[in-house]
C-alpha cells in the first residue's frame, strides 16, 4: 500500500515516523494484563507529519478490553495493514496537546505551539468506504494508540497531519481530551433520524451513554429516557441531562416508554450497553418506524427477532466511531457552550507512571464511581 494516497483534494501521508536515538517514557501494552511504563525511542517528523506533546489523555473502555482479554483490536501476530506494527504498542487514543515539531509540507494551521486535538482514526484513503468519505468504515481501519504510530500515553508522538484539529482558545486541553468519546455519541445522534421533538431512549450510563445524552441535550431533545442499573451512573445520567432514568431490574422499560409517549413508543433508541435484555427492551420500546441505533461493541453474538422489526417497520442501524465532520462539530459545540457539562466527565486525574494501578485497575474495580480518568502528559496545559 502506498505511503501517500489521495483523500478528496489532498494527499494523506501514511508512513511510519522516523525514530531518533533519544528515548522517552511511554505506557505500552504487551499482551493480556501486561501494561508497562517504559523507555522507548522518541520519534521525529517525516514529511506531512506533526510531533505532539500530549497534555491530557483519557483511558477508554476499549483499552480496558484489550488489557483484560486482548490483544483483540491490537494487532498481535499479523501486522496492522497500514502501520505495519504489532504489540507491544503505546496506548492512548483520547488526547489533546501542543505541537512541538512540524514536518515538511504541513499546512500553516499547524505550527510549533499550536494546541491540537487528535482524531485517532487511521485510514488508507483509497478503499471504497474512504472514497465515500466514510473513513470510520475504512477496510484497513486502525487507531493511533491501538494499531501503532504511538499513542497519547507517551511523552511525545508523531501523527500525520490529517489526524489534527485546532483546539479553540476557550477550550482547555483537559476538556479537549474528551472530544474523542464525545464524538462517538455525537456521530450516533447525527447518523440517526433524530429530531428535537423526539423522545429518545438511551441504554447505559457509562462514558458513551453520557456522551449520547449530552449530544441529545445539545440539540434540545424533548425527552431523554435512560435505562441504567448502577446507582452512581443513574445520578450521572440525571446530571448530564436525562429527563427520566429507569432501572431495568425494577422498571418495565417497554411499559414505561409507552406511558411516557402517549402509547406511541419512543422515536429512537441508542444502545451503549450491548446486552441481550437491553436490546429486546429497546427494540420493543420503539414506535412504528422507529430506529434502534447500536453503538455498543458486543462481547458475544446476540439474538434479534426480525419480526419485532418487520411488523412495526422498525429499523436497526449500526454506527461506528465518527466521521471528520462530527469531530469538528464537537469541538465547535464545546467552544460555543452547547456541550457545557463535558468537564464533569473527568472524575480523576493521574500521572503517567500510575496508569496501571490508579487508571486501569480503578476503572475495572470501581467503574461505578468513575466516568473518565485523565492521565497527565508532558505537554503545557
Ligand atoms: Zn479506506
Amino acid at each position: 500500500m502506498p505511503a501517500t494516497t489521495q483523500d478528496g483534494d489532498h494527499a494523506i501521508e501514511n508512513r511510519p515516523a522516523p525514530q531518533t536515538s533519544k528515548t522517552m517514557k511511554a505506557v505500552r501494552f504487551h499482551g493480556k494484563e501486561d501494561l508497562r511504563f517504559e523507555d522507548i525511542p522518541e520519534p521525529t517528523c517525516g514529511p506531512g507529519q506533526v510531533k505532539v506533546k500530549p497534555a491530557w489523555c483519557g483511558i477508554c473502555g476499549s483499552d480496558l478490553h484489550e488489557y483484560m482479554g486482548g490483544p483483540s483490536l491490537c494487532p498481535e501476530s499479523k501486522p496492522h495493514p497500514i502501520t505495519g506494527e504489532t504489540v507491544p504498542l503505546t496506548f492512548g487514543h483520547e488526547f489533546a496537546g501542543v505541537i512541538e515539531e512540524v514536518g515538511e509540507g504541513v499546512s500553516e494551521r499547524f505550527r510549533v505551539g499550536t494546541r491540537v486535538v487528535v482524531a485517532p482514526i487511521i485510514y488508507d484513503g483509497d478503499c471504497g468506504a474512504c472514497q465515500d468519505g466514510l473513513v470510520n468504515c475504512c477496510w484497513k481501519n486502525g487507531f493511533v494508540g491501538l494499531s501503532g504510530w504511538g499513542g497519547g500515553l507517551s511523552e511525545h508522538l508523531v501523527v500525520p497531519e490529517y489526524t489534527l484539529y485546532n483546539c479553540p482558545d476557550n477550550v482547555p486541553l483537559d476538556v479537549a481530551a474528551l472530544v474523542e468519546p464525545l464524538a462517538v455519541g455525537w456521530h450516533a445522534v447525527n447518523s440517526s433520524p433524530f429530531k428535537r421533538t423526539d423522545t429518545a431512549l438511551v441504554l447505559g450510563g457509562g462514558p458513551i451513554g453520557l456522551s449520547v445524552i449530552q449530544a441529545l441535550r445539545a440539540r434540545g431533545c424533548a425527552q431523554i429516557i435512560v435505562s441504567e442499573v448502577s446507582g452512581m451512573r443513574k445520578e450521572f445520567a440525571k446530571d448530564f441531562g436525562a429527563h427520566v432514568v429507569l432501572d431495568p431490574t425494577k422498571d418495565d422499560i417497554i411499559a414505561r416508554c409507552l406511558e411516557l409517549t402517549n402509547k406511541k413508543g419512543v422515536d429512537v433508541t441508542f444502545d451503549a450497553a450491548g446486552v441481550q435484555p437491553g436490546l429486546d427492551q429497546a427494540v420493543n420500546s420503539l414506535k412504528a418506524r422507529g430506529t434502534h441505533v447500536n453503538i455498543a461493541i458486543w462481547e458475544k453474538r446476540c439474538s434479534l427477532w426480525p419480526n419485532d422489526l418487520v411488523f412495526k417497520e422498525r429499523r436497526y442501524l449500526g454506527v461506528a466511531t465518527y466521521v471528520k465532520a462530527d469531530f469538528q462539530e464537537v469541538i465547535d459545540a464545546l467552544s460555543d457552550g452547547r456541550l457545557d457539562m463535558a468537564h464533569k466527565m473527568i472524575t480523576k486525574r493521574i500521572a503517567m507512571d500510575q496508569v496501571r494501578e490508579e487508571g486501569f485497575l480503578t476503572l475495572i474495580n470501581d467503574k461505578e464511581n468513575q466516568v473518565k480518568i485523565l492521565v497527565e502528559g508532558s505537554g503545557e496545559k
